[in-house]
Formats: C-alpha cells, structure tokens, sequence
C-alpha cells in the first residue's frame, strides 16, 4: 500500500458546521465525500490522492427535499435514486427525476448524489446539464459563510467547477415553473454508460405555440452548454416549426474529435437528442399540469 493511502485520514460529519470546520482544518488536502462514486474511482486510478477525506453523506440537513416560497430546495446529499423517487420532485422537477435515471446503474444510483456531481463537473453528466436548464441555483457554504451560485456559471471546464477548497455545497435550488413540460434524452453506446450527447429541454407552450424553452446539451463542449440562440429562434413558433428549426444544429456546434467518438457523429447526436428531448417536452407541456 502507498504511503498516501496509509496516511489518509476520514471524518464521518454529523453537521453542516462540523463538516467546515473539518475542511478548514484539512486545508488544500481535505476532501469531502458523498456517496463516493466519482472519487473512489478517481483514487483507485490515482487521480485523486486527498490526505483527508470528510464524509458528508449522512449529514441529516443535507437529505431533505422541500418547497420553499418559489423554489425546490433539495438537499445536495440527496442520491440518484431519490430524484427518481420522490414524489415531491416528481411534481416540482420532473426534468431531475428523468434525467437521474439515465445515470449509470442502480447501484451507484443509490450511493451517488446531487451534490457530488455538480461539484465533480463531469462535461458528460446528466444532472448539471439540467441544472442549466432549471436555471438552478447550487448554496455553498464555507468558514466565508453561505452564497448561492448559479449553475449556469458554476462548471469552468472538464472536471472543474467554481469551488475551493474548504468550500461545500450543500443545496441545489430550482425555481418553480407550473405548467411547463421537460424533456431528458440521450444516447450512449451501452445502457449506463456516460452517454455521447445528451439533451435536457423545458418548454411552455401558449396557444399551440412555444412561448419559453430552455435547452441545454452535453458532449458539445467541456461543460454543458446552453443553446441561446436555438432558444431564442423557437419562441413563438409552433411545435412543428420549432423541430423543423432544430434541423441543422450540427453544423452550427464546434466540436472536437476525439478517441470514443468523430466530430460529425457526435455533432448528430447532439442534434438528434435536442429535437426529441424539445418533443418530449412539448408533449409534457400538453399535459394537464
Ligand atoms: C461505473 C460508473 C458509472 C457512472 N455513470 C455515470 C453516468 O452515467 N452519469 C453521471 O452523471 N455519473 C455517473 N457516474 C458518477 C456518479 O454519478 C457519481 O455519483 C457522481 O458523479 C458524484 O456523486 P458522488 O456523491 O458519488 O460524489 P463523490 O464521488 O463523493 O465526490 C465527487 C467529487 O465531488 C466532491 N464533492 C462531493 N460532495 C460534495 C459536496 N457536497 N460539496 C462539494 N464537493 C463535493 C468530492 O470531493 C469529489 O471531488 C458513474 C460512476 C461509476 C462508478
């Protein structure tokens, strides 16, 4: 065994204050942990050697799931399973529900949580795209105190995201939007592997036409990205013609090479995944909400 392995340390926190002051105390070499589904693996594989490791998982603060005035508040060590779950996020964020169940497979579903994956900041994860989408806000709380960070500025890049050290999250906030419909779709070549592309869509329709949509992708860019500018072209359209208007996305992406997957292919995904995830979403929206 490795001296790094030897030397580690592991604090279980029964609190949101002690698990700060633990991370302060640890410095640049302390760690939280959730469910462990991203960082143990990094570890086995040598990515990741924290001296210090603070389990958050069973902090009783960090499990709940409640409305509050205009938002979702969910606690950021709710897992997987649980937003595919509960019942009040089914109601308030149906888009979580959906695109949780896309994560990889039961078992690291039940051990994987909110929180960790928004802090991990995989480009290719399911559930901070759809917090782009949700114009989710993620609370992050340090010896500084406690802020709310918007999602869609949170993820700087492959694996990085606006934390420092010391600093936990520890809520994931979504406002309330009634009568809108959500749309979760994407491709991977095996069931439960990261997949290729992925879309996550919102859409209010008025009159048969779209009124609001969101839509956001992964495997586009280093992190998930928005699509503005599609956005804006299908307001006021109708289902039919805002689909019509999605054809040709592709060739609007820059996306790069690389070893799983050519550009042009991934490019298709991408568009393939957004025209259903915004169909899916129109038909939700349809719905008596
Ligand atoms: C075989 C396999 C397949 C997978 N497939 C998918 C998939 O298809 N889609 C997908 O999205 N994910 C997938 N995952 C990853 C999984 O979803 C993880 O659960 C998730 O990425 C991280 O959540 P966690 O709670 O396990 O975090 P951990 O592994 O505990 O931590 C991950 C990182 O976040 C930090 N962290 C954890 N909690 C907090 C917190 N509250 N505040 C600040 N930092 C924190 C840790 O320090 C670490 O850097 C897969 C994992 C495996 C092993």
């Amino acid at each position: 065994m490795s001296d790094v392995l030897t030397s580690m340390a592991y604090e279980r926190a029964r609190s949101v204050p002690e698990a700060i002051v633990l991370l302060a105390e640890g410095g640049e070499d302390a760690r939280p942990i959730s469910g462990g589904q991203s960082l143990v693996p990094m570890m086995n594989l040598g990515l990741a050697a924290p001296a210090f490791l603070v389990d958050v998982s069973a902090i009783p603060g960090l499990r709940s799931v409640g409305v509050e005035g205009d938002h979702l508040v969910i606690g950021a060590a709710v897992t997987h399973a649980e937003l595919t779950s509960d019942p009040v996020i089914a109601e308030h964020a149906p888009l979580l529900a959906r695109a949780a169940a896309h994560i990889g497979s039961q078992r690291i579903r039940n051990r994987g949580t909110i929180g960790g994956s928004v802090a991990h900041g995989d480009a290719a994860a399911e559930l901070p795209v759809s917090c782009h989408v949700l114009d989710a806000d993620y609370q992050v709380e340090s010896r500084a105190g406690a802020e709310w960070r918007p999602a869609r500025a949170f993820s700087l890049g492959y694996y990085q995201t606006d934390l420092a050290p010391g600093e936990l999250v520890t809520a994931v906030r979504v406002p309330l939007r009634p009568g809108h419909g959500w749309g979760f779709q994407e491709y991977s070549r095996r069931s439960g592997d990261f997949a290729l592309a992925s879309a996550a869509a919102g859409v209010a329709l008025d009159g048969g036409r779209i009124s609001s949509v969101a839509i956001g992708v992964t495997g586009a860019a280093d992190r998930p990205l928005r699509l503005d500018a599609v956005e804006r072209r299908l307001t006021g359209l109708t289902v039919e013609e805002g689909v019509r208007s999605i054809t040709g996305l592709a060739g609007e992406l820059d996306v790069a090479d690389d070893p799983y997957c050519a550009a042009s292919e991934r490019a298709r995904l991408i568009e393939a995944m957004a025209v259903r995830a915004v169909r899916e979403a129109c038909a939700d929206a349809r719905r008596d909400h």
